[in-house]
């Protein structure tokens, strides 16, 4: 009786709800706990609230519930079914547990704390959980909060493509710059990956977009296009996707360079790809000496590092005409400049420009939130324990989609 009383304490468990009886497993390490309920006049159907009669009992189910006194608890009970007049037969909802989970809602509480900061390894060896156990809690979990979801402005949004396993599988990714969270994730980075996210908006938070970031690939262009209105004036082609264009034409031309130097003899070239690379800003003051020396020593990768540099300058102008000026006269340079890569860059430039001189409006790029990128990379290092795709993307939305998760 005492026992009784105890776990009913314990659990929370509430009128009609009663613990029948409870027993101890001590080889097991286990307390099972049997719950039973009073009669009653009516039970609510779980589809209208409508009080309606008892129809009859499902088969007893159980429910792991947070450990007591370190034992393993396990709730059992046999749920009953209502029959609404309106509705038909359903089970009715249990305080404790949602309909489709083994676990009480509590346990389930428990996970997700625990999950928001430890690997899931770590989780599922604390709780003795196993990993499909896991991923059903965390499915939950997202599903919950993303029903929860209010339907806010977002005027930033950044379209990103993220490789799961290196060169494997991509992911589209699309962020509230400003909240800076994922509100979509999808597989591949193709027009359809990104078509499927639109929808997912209502009318008035598409027409509260004000700009997309994004990496230049039709793919994203399109789907854009095709879904936000005069979406020409709202797509900013990401600063650091164009820095890494330019820097990829400055590396093309200084290995050809190298290749041409060494075979003569001269490696004044050898060994300095990183400084070419990096920011001089960022240099040790003796690096930065040395540097200046290869900068300003007439070779061909110093004009296709002096090209890239003074591109990237764009993007400190505060207004376009004089941005729009500086543009054309380094379109001619790079044009006339004789280092094919840089041409190259150069004409992909001009072609997306009007795509590009929107940062000036907008200032935003894709890398607008490093402590959601940092998430990000967490999912990617926890990624050895995703066994599919979908694990994958409920991961991400769990650590960075700012949901509401408690059951
Ligand atoms: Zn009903």
């Amino acid at each position: 009786m005492q026992d009784r009383e105890l776990y009913r304490q314990i659990l929370g468990i509430q009128a009609p709800w009663f613990v029948e009886r409870v027993e101890l497993k001590l080889p097991e390490g286990e307390v099972h706990v049997f719950l039973d309920h009073h009669e009653m006049v009516s039970w609510s159907c779980p589809e209208c609230s409508a009080g309606c009669k008892l129809y009859d009992h499902q088969p007893e189910r159980r429910w792991r519930h947070l450990d007591t006194c370190q034992y393993q608890t396990i709730l059992h009970a046999q749920p009953p079914r209502t029959e609404c007049g309106e509705h038909g037969v359903h089970v009715v909802k249990l305080p404790w547990a949602e309909p489709s989970s083994r676990f009480t809602a509590l346990f389930e509480a428990l996970a997700i704390e625990w999950l928001k900061h430890a690997s899931q390894q770590a989780v599922a060896e604390q709780m003795t959980l196993s990993w499909d156990e896991i991923h059903g809690i965390m499915e939950r979990a997202v599903e919950r909060g993303l029903k929860r979801r209010e339907a806010e402005p977002i005027p930033a949004l950044g379209v990103d493509e993220k490789a799961f396993r290196k060169g494997h599988h991509y992911f589209t990714l699309v962020n509230d710059l400003e909240k800076s969270r994922v509100l979509y994730v999808a597989e591949d980075r193709t027009q359809a990956s990104l078509d499927g996210f639109w929808p997912t908006l209502t009318e008035e938070q598409r027409n509260s977009i004000e700009a997309v970031a994004m990496d230049m690939w039709e793919p994203y262009v399109n789907s854009t296009r095709l879904h936000l209105t005069e979406a020409d004036g709202k797509i900013v082609f990401d600063k650091f996707h164009i820095a890494k264009h330019l820097s990829e034409a400055v590396d093309y031309v200084l290995r050809k360079e190298n290749k041409i130097l060494r075979a003569a003899g001269d490696d004044t070239l050898t060994g300095t790809r990183y400084d070419w690379l990096r920011h001089p800003a960022k240099m040790e003051a003796d690096d930065r000496r040395a540097f200046a020396v290869l900068r300003d020593s007439g070779l061909k990768t110093a004009r296709a590092w002096a090209l890239k540099e003074t591109m990237m300058a764009f993007f400190e102008y505060r207004y376009e005409r004089p941005a729009r000026k500086h543009f054309r006269w380094w379109h001619n340079w790079a044009a006339r400049s004789r280092l094919q890569p840089m041409i190259e860059a150069g004409r992909m430039l001009k072609r997306r420009f009007e795509n590009i001189v929107t940062y000036l409006r907008h200032r935003i790029t894709n890398a607008a939130s490093e402590s959601l990128n940092a998430k990000i990379q967490w999912v990617k290092y926890t990624a050895r324990g995703f066994r599919n795709k979908q694990n994958f993307i409920n991961a991400i939305y769990f650590h960075c989609g700012g949901l509401n998760l408690a059951p």
